[in-house]
């Protein structure tokens, strides 16, 4: 049965009973052939829409679709970096349902993990099948358990967003940063919400001053399809000079990176200048700090170049 709450409440109190969320229904979650009810968010008060805050902050509703994201009137302007990401992933029609927090909690890509046919740390079995037989889409830092990079391109935008995330769950509200969302390690799973938690909304801080990004997706076909590596620059530039960067990654790791090292070398470049020797250093130390499993060698350089090539897109941006 389709359960159509009316309040965030209600729909987390029929998840506790059992049901199973769903937004815009273009992941594989099967919770109808599984036989569990189904709490159907999109038509939630107050879970859809972009609102402009204080300061040129943001609040986004989780039921609000990646393309309502990626064409909201002045998002482009005050940010970027997520616009750039959002109009980037899946398809036309796959953004005009998929909704922002379906994208952040979607399940991995991995092929073991789908048939049922192998049972994994993923769905409550033991071990990583993938992990000894074919991983090519894999992780290129490996923080051991499951290898299967998180595949939400949003996620990566928040994280250089500096976004906090605001959840829903019988005690009450909270909030969390973007990042925490997501855990690695033996017995992570996917992301760190239980199944009667809801994502409510998304907050994103106001711009950076001076602030110019790069985006870039690493993928084996340019449409319909998720990335082998991305990256998402933004940096902040007064004076002429970085004063802010942040700098993230994905489908490198179980969970989106942020690159410290990087943005610690990239402030007081000048943009307009090609990456000076500071950041080439930090960009090498990204790539020996790489630990590539058997498939997923290839990586390492793709990591690098797909930095760099965000980060050059960054330094070469004018600005709005
Ligand atoms: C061809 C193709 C290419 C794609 N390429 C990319 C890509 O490059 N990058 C990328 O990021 N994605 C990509 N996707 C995935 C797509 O973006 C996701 O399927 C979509 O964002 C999921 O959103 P949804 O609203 O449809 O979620 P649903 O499928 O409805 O739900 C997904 C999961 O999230 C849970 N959920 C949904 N909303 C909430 C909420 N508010 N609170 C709690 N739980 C919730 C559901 O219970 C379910 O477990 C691609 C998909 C396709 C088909
Ligand atoms: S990579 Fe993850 S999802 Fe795939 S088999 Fe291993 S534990 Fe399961």
């Amino acid at each position: 049965m389709i359960l159509r709450p009316s309040d965030v409440e209600e729909a987390v109190s029929l998840l506790g009973e059992g049901a199973r969320a769903r937004a815009g229904n273009t992941g594989a979650a099967s919770a109808l052939a599984a036989g569990a009810d189904v709490v159907d968010l999109t038509g939630v008060a107050g879970l859809r829409g972009v609102r402009p805050g204080p300061e040129g902050s943001v609040q986004v509703g989780a039921a609000t679709t990646v393309a309502e994201l990626a064409q909201a009137p002045g998002l482009a302007r005050s940010h970027p970096a997520l616009v750039r990401t959002a109009a980037a992933l899946a398809t036309p029609e796959v953004r005009e349902s998929a909704t922002v927090g379906g994208n952040l909690l979607q399940r991995n890509r991995c092929a073991y993990l789908r048939d049922p046919a192998f049972s994994c740390l993923q769905d409550g079995g033991r071990g990583c099948p993938a992990r000894s037989g074919d991983h090519p889409r894999g992780v290129v830092v490996d923080s051991g358990g499951c290898v299967e990079p998180h595949p939400s391109s949003l996620a990566v935008a928040l994280l250089a967003q500096e976004a906090t995330v605001e959840v829903a769950s019988p005690g009450g509200r909270r909030s969390v940063d973007a990042g925490e969302l997501y855990a690695s390690g033996e017995g992570a799973g996917d992301h760190v919400l239980g199944p009667d938690e809801v994502v409510v909304s998304v907050h994103l801080p106001g711009p950076a001053a001076g602030e110019r990004v790069g985006h870039l997706r690493a993928a084996a076909r340019s449409r319909a399809e998720w990335p082998l590596v991305e990256a998402v620059v933004r940096l902040g530039v007064s004076g002429g000079v970085v004063g802010h960067a942040r700098v993230a990654v994905g489908a490198v790791a179980r969970v989106p990176l942020r690159l410290p090292q990087v943005e610690q070398a990239l402030v007081g470049a000048r943009p307009g200048q090609a990456l000076d020797e500071r950041a080439e250093r930090a960009l090498e130390g990204v790539r020996s700090w790489c630990a590539p499993l058997p498939q997923t060698g290839y990586k390492v350089a793709l990591l690098g170049a797909t930095v760099r090539g965000a980060l050059e897109e960054a330094l070469a941006d004018p600005g709005r």
